[in-house]
């Protein structure tokens, strides 16, 4: 099989083939293509809590309840997806882990989809604030033979956790996880700068949604926030959808992170409803207005996750001029990739073929048209 469409790296007319799921070859075409056709890798999103009214967060009367996220994601480009269950008490964590090892045993297209589970949670600051909209009463101090237990629950799924750095024995669990494959993401945190720094050389590489889940007032310095940007082994990922950063912040966050800043969507179920107020497992009461803004219904200022995808992040960036359209596309697919999946490279001969073919509009708009997964056809408009 093959596609056509311009590189999303330069513009230029190519024409990839592929067979049994991998990338054949990628050559130039002979024929001009419409220049707004653009053909890319798929994007990953490591951080998705639900999508469309369904929510990886809550017990379903069937796990195939789940199913429909894997393929209102394959209609936004996204190729992979890591299901982000929150601070919760464990036993539920457990469950939540289980309902998905069974949708991913009965259901394909989210088998491909998803790739690894992120837990995001319980082992994050308690205070208000940092904790952002997680339920206080589950928060806990890192606990390993939890993590052993839900893993083997996840059949070696769990490939990310967010904590804080800021617990006592928070080193001594980063190396563990590090050495079980798990990447460590500091996040939700009100570390010192000094844990911060033991948490990288411990091993962690990303920070969780960069300027969000943080005191609406911190101190001028020290504090988390340069801590985090000062370290060049940690990775940044950004919430990009208007809301949950201003430009000129992303600006600064690209200057200073450069290659390794990365887009996640932190997307609730709520992403794709109408506006309104509603009831979520994060946060409990929540407002969605209709320029798609999701704060706690009892205070505006604090944010309830995103209720955008992806794509949307890829777009705003290209909109506001904060990335070109190679680099928001890398820090929506190649970048998360290189991190949670080593060895899962995209775009290359030779790579798995995850691929998408957009419709650039006015504005930075993508538009999909063909979300290919493994060399197999699971979106086309
Ligand atoms: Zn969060």
């Amino acid at each position: 099989m093959n596609i056509q469409g311009n590189s999303y790296r330069d513009g230029s007319a190519i024409d990839i083939s592929f067979s049994e799921g991998i990338i054949d070859s990628i050559s130039e075409t002979q024929t001009p293509l419409d220049e707004n056709l653009i053909l890319g890798p798929g994007f990953t999103d490591i951080q998705v809590n639900g999508y469309g009214g369904i929510d990886y967060n809550e017990i379903q009367s069937d796990p195939m309840n789940l199913a429909g996220i894997s393929r209102l994601l394959y209609q936004e480009g996204v190729t992979t997806h890591f299901p982000t269950i929150i601070t919760n008490d464990p036993d539920q964590i457990s469950r939540l882990i289980l309902q998905i090892v069974s949708l991913r045993k009965s259901d394909e297209l989210s088998r491909m989809s998803i790739e690894g589970l992120h837990i995001e949670g319980p082992f994050i600051s308690p205070m208000d604030g940092p904790r952002g909209a997680h339920p206080k009463e589950f928060i806990i101090a890192p606990d390993w033979s939890m993590v052993q237990k839900w893993q083997l629950e996840a059949k070696g799924l769990i490939k990310m956790i967010t904590l804080s750095a800021e617990w006592e024995n928070a080193v001594s669990f980063i190396e563990r996880c590090v050495d079980h494959g798990i990447l460590v993401s500091i996040g939700h945190t009100n570390a010192t700068h000094q844990q911060i720094l033991d948490a990288v050389n411990a091993g962690s590489r990303l920070s969780t949604h960069l300027g969000n889940g943080m005191h609406t007032n911190i101190a001028r310095h020290p504090n988390y926030l340069w801590s985090q940007l000062s370290q060049d082994d940690l990775s940044a990922s950004i919430i990009a959808d208007g809301f949950h950063l201003p430009a000129e912040v992303i600006q600064v966050f690209h200057k200073v992170k450069k290659e390794n800043l990365l887009l996640v969507s932190d997307s609730v179920s709520l992403s794709g409803m109408p506006a309104g107020d509603y009831k979520l497992h994060i946060g409990g009461e929540v407002t969605l207005t209709a320029e798609g803004k999701l704060h706690l219904k009892s205070n505006p200022s604090i944010l309830a996750g995103s209720a955008s995808n992806i794509r949307s992040g890829v777009s705003f960036l290209i909109k506001n001029k904060l990335a070109s359209l190679a680099e928001a596309w890398e820090m929506a697919s190649v970048r998360p990739e290189k991190l949670v999946n080593p060895g899962h490279i995209l775009f290359k001969e030779g790579a798995i073929a995850d691929l998408i073919l957009c419709r650039k509009h006015e504005e930075g708009k993508l538009e999909v048209l063909k979300t290919i997964k493994h060399g197999r056809e699971v979106f086309s408009s």
